[in-house]
């Protein structure tokens, strides 16, 4: 599914549909033009603060597709719809939503009826992590299968694809994985939600961070703890160090595998995905480094330890693939799923 070139024959061509994909994030909108093999076809990306409201996103969405339709000449491409990805908590039945931090222009507006105002076809709107989900999904061909894309940052989140379909829940939080409770009693330590104990405490970035600093006080590591004086310490550094043979920064990175291995076990435990995928900025070199491939190998593991033989032994548990594409690719697939049904 990544951009291919578009060449267009001067031969009569039969109509394909094309889908535009709206990817709104609180720094930029990403838009996308995917055809039905979800293929990027033409992308772009907007700045948020310029385009502040949902109804200046869409118009200026909807020029960009027909610029970019009326620019593929000889091309017989027609814009079937428009899927739409949103962050925060999504009424889906509504296509309102209830909460989101840093759009509050965006928040209780009935998005479907404003997006049809900008372009009358028919459109869908999706959470933001549900779509990427769903972009993944599509791109393993999983057909009714079921699968978690759990996304690693500053936050944890997860979007599900449940029986083929994306599934928000009846109240826009499935896949809230972050809000987990790993750890109770008195020494749980506290999340940004105001909870204790919850896994984002401690495999969220500043988590990670923190685990650093705990086991930096209990060891006699210079190189670490005049790191830590810095206050700036981000994962991608304890990646980067413990690539370089950090035992403290291996350890880190070991102990958040687990934790998130132990969260994702109770989830997979529940809804018995064939899928687990990892993604976001925190995945510490991926697979394209021995350190991202040990944590994979030790959430794997951890799942497996438990969760019940049939579920963890077959559950697939792997990175993801498509990136920052990901939301504009799954808000297409979900639109052309929901046309064609
Ligand atoms: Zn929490």
């Amino acid at each position: 599914m990544t951009s291919k070139p578009t060449i267009c024959s001067t031969l009569p061509l039969a109509q394909e549909d094309l889908f535009l994909g709206i990817d709104v994030g609180g720094t930029n909108v990403k838009l996308g033009l995917i055809d039905a093999s979800g293929a990027v076809r033409a992308k772009d990306a907007l700045a948020t603060p310029d385009f502040i409201t949902p109804e200046r996103v869409f118009d200026a969405a909807v020029a960009f597709a027909d610029r970019e339709l009326s620019s593929l000449e000889g091309c017989n491409f027609k814009l079937a719809g428009i899927g739409l990805a949103v962050p925060g908590v999504l009424d889906s039945r509504e296509a309102v939503l209830r909460e989101v931090v840093n759009l509050p222009e965006w928040q209780g507006k009935r998005l479907r009826e404003i997006l049809r105002q900008s372009k009358d076809l028919p459109n869908v709107v999706v959470n933001d992590a549900n779509s990427a989900a769903y972009a993944e999904h599509a791109l393993r061909s999983l057909g009714h299968k079921s699968l978690a894309l759990v996304t690693l940052g500053t936050g944890i989140g997860c979007g599900l694809v449940m029986n083929g379909s994306p599934y928000g829940g009846d109240h826009g939080c499935a896949g809230e994985l972050g809000h987990i409770a790993i750890r109770f009693g008195n020494e749980a330590l506290p999340c940004t939600c105001g909870k204790m104990g919850h896994l984002e405490a401690y495999a969220g970035s500043k988590g990670v961070v923190t685990q650093l600093h705990s086991l930096a006080r209990t060891t006699n590591n210079s190189k670490i703890a005049s790191l830590l004086k810095t206050d700036n310490v981000t994962p991608r550094d304890i990646a980067t160090l413990a690539q370089d043979g950090c035992e403290l920064c291996n350890t880190v990175i070991d102990q958040t595998a687990k934790y998130l291995g132990q969260a994702i076990g109770q989830m997979a435990q529940v809804i018995d995905p064939a899928v687990v995928l990892l993604g976001g900025a925190m995945t510490f070199g991926g697979s394209q480094s021995n350190v991202g491939q040990n944590f994979l190998t030790t959430v794997r593991n951890t799942i497996i330890a438990t969760t019940l033989e049939e579920v963890g032994s077959h559950l697939q548990v792997e990175f993801a693939s498509l990136g920052n594409d990901a939301g504009v690719i799954g808000a297409a697939k979900v639109a052309q799923q929901v046309i064609a049904s």
